[in-house]
């Protein structure tokens, strides 16, 4: 199969009801940024039903890649991982790159280590940068709860699937394209899948995916108690974010666990993070430290999410708080 492969870097582009998710956009700024220095050119897939396929290609058609793939099917929609790995299976075999790009979305993550391992690879997830050397592609991932940044480099044969982390690549300098790439459509043959979803483990109301957040307004345990999280909300709300939280938070049942940020919880990369009573333990930090803008608001000076932060406010967030709610009241 080696001698077989191309010289390019496939990205499957995540899609949601036909629309890409902003994490995509990163997978595939990365994929261009490598390949310039590598020599090997950028191609993309999409994967769904046609409707979703059509919409998504018609998103990725902006960004400079060489082809676009699309493998459409029925069975795709709603997503299962099953017939996803059939389907993007499929779609590896005609397109033979030697590097397969993921976000490190949910998605990614149940379906993309099954079809690397039925390639007879394995999947570098969570992957934060990307170097190319001599010996190979380096390829740099945290470990230990984001303790340390470890360094691997593939001893496998291509194709090399990774995965790479929400928010660790910017998709602001992505290639646009010159002139619309071709478009390879396939109609792959997916089995009927033995698992059948069942209602999304989340309710469209309070829908929530973190990672493609642009405000986040997160709380601590500085917040005391759980009638107080409405404080929180109140300034989320006024400034148009998501609320969040670190762990004991959620562990407590006072806001649902998706909302949890850190290493056992979402990756985020928002433009502004503020964070009101967090300490900034390394498994909350590893969580967030992609954000663009972290603002702290912390009673002690000595916690460690002031070394994250762009902005601290050494304070009580009882005080603080209220006023900046007070002033986004009085601006609005
Ligand atoms: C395997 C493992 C996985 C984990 N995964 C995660 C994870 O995904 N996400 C996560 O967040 N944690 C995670 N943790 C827990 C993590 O180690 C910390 O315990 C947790 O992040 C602490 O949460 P906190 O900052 O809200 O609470 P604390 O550490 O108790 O900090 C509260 C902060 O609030 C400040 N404060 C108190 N009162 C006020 C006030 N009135 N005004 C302003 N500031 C005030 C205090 O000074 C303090 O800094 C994990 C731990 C383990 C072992």
């Amino acid at each position: 199969m080696n001698d077989e492969l191309r010289p390019t870097a496939l990205v499957f582009l995540e899609q949601r009801g036909g629309q890409l998710v902003p994490a995509a956009l990163e997978a595939l700024a990365a994929a261009q940024q490598l390949s310039a220095a590598a020599g090997l050119k950028v191609e993309a897939a999409v994967l769904g039903n046609a409707e979703e396929t059509a919409a998504a290609a018609s998103q990725a058609a902006a960004f400079r890649v060489e082809k676009l793939w699309m493998a459409r099917h029925a069975r795709l929609s709603p997503y299962v991982a099953e017939a996803y790995i059939e389907a993007a299976g499929a779609l590896l075999a005609r397109a033979l790159p030697q590097w397969v790009f993921f976000c490190h979305s949910y998605q990614t993550r149940d379906y993309a280590p099954r079809l690397a391992d039925r390639a007879g690879r394995e999947l570098l997830g969570d992957v934060t940068a990307l170097r190319r050397e001599e010996g190979g592609l380096i390829c740099s991932r945290p470990m230990y709860q984001g303790k340390l940044a470890a360094e691997f480099v593939s001893t496998l044969p291509p194709p090399l699937f990774l995965s790479l982390q929400i928010g660790a690549f910017s998709a602001e300098g992505l290639e646009r394209a010159p002139a619309a790439a071709p478009v390879e459509a396939l109609e792959p043959e997916i089995s009927a899948p033995r698992v059948h979803p069942g209602e999304p483990f989340r309710e469209a109301r309070q829908a929530v995916d973190l990672g493609q957040a642009g405000k986040i307004v997160a709380v601590g345990r500085g917040i005391r108690e759980e009638k107080n999280i409405e404080l929180a909300r109140q300034l989320a709300e006024l400034l148009g974010a998501e609320l969040a939280a670190s762990r004991p938070i959620c562990d407590n049942g006072w806001l649902p666990m998706d909302r949890q940020v850190g290493s056992s919880g979402q990756t985020v990369a928002p433009r502004l993070y503020l964070a009101l009573g967090i300490s900034g333990a390394i498994q909350h930090l590893v969580g967030m430290k992609a954000s663009r803008t972290v603002v702290a608001i912390n009673k002690d000076a000595a916690a460690p999410i002031f070394e994250a932060a762009d902005i601290g406010a050494v304070g009580d967030l009882f005080e603080i708080v209220p006023a900046l709610i007070a002033a986004l009241k009085a601006r609005a």
